[in-house]
């Protein structure tokens, strides 16, 4: 079975669902190019919780976890089947204790993105929750744990942003980011395309430009799975590697 590649995608507003641009334009023609996923294991930043928690069910549910957008929005589906066949061996693969959950589904953090890349929903999909609780080290961790999937055609989705601070944004800079959001993003690129890993778990260590990117880790967590799942003999390419509303980056990494 072909390897499949990790990737990590900054997801940004829940509008990128319904539009067409160049974020969109990206993921569809990624999605195009990489191996065609047996089923999709998803990190999403809107599934916060305490504890890890899997999916477990077969049938879920499209979650519309955002608040204010035009009605369209709400009327996106996306349904594809779960994977409790992936959801048990996800959790035999995670040494911490993790819960089967299915209150919740597949969130905007997930479908805005996939709705391009595959659109067809044909393509089991299943999302592990992201602890609140657990220190940055963990959720690395158990990207490690998870990373023999990628030798059984899951791909390793986390999706975040780099930059995620929505009490500063600003609707007047599409595409621009902030001087202290564009010097964040260009430090996490560093650190990823040197490989150093540590840097990135420790990435408060950067200071005030990291206090005013992460000032919650709910959308910067995702990344670390990834990095987790990711090994010393990938190539790693960026996209979208863009500031947006001041305050987010969209920056996106994928290891293959
Ligand atoms: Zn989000």
């Amino acid at each position: 079975m072909t390897r499949m590649p990790a990737f990590f995608v900054g997801h940004g507003s829940p509008m990128n669902a319904i539009e067409d641009n160049l974020y969109t334009r990206t993921w569809r023609s990624l999605a195009e190019r990489i191996p065609r996923p047996e089923a999709i294991l998803s990190f999403s930043a809107h599934w916060y919780t305490k504890g890890t928690r899997i999916i477990g069910q077969e049938n879920q549910k499209t979650i519309h976890d955002m608040y204010g957008f035009p009605r369209k929005l709400y009327e996106v589906d996306y349904d594809t089947p779960g994977s409790p066949g992936l959801a048990k061996l996800s959790k035999e693969l995670i040494t911490r204790e993790t819960t089967y959950d299915d209150s919740w589904g597949i969130d905007h953090g997930t479908w805005s993105v996939l709705v391009h890349m595959y659109p067809n929903r044909d393509i089991p999909v299943l999302q592990i929750s992201i602890d609140a609780y657990a220190p940055p080290a963990t959720h690395y961790k158990i990207g490690q744990e998870l990373g023999a999937l990628r030798e059984k055609g899951v791909l390793l989705f986390g999706t975040g942003n780099v930059v995620h601070n929505l009490r500063l944004v600003d609707w007047n800079m599409a595409g621009e980011g902030f001087g202290w959001a564009c010097e964040f993003d260009e430090h996490i690129y560093d650190c990823i395309t040197k490989g150093k890993h540590d840097d990135v778990i420790n990435y408060s260590r950067a200071g005030d430009a990291a206090e005013l990117a992460v000032p919650a880790p709910d959308h910067f967590y995702p990344l670390l799975y990834v990095l987790g799942a990711s090994d010393a003999g990938d190539k790693v390419s960026v996209y979208n590697k863009s500031g947006e509303l001041g305050s987010l980056t969209m920056t996106s990494y994928l290891w293959e």
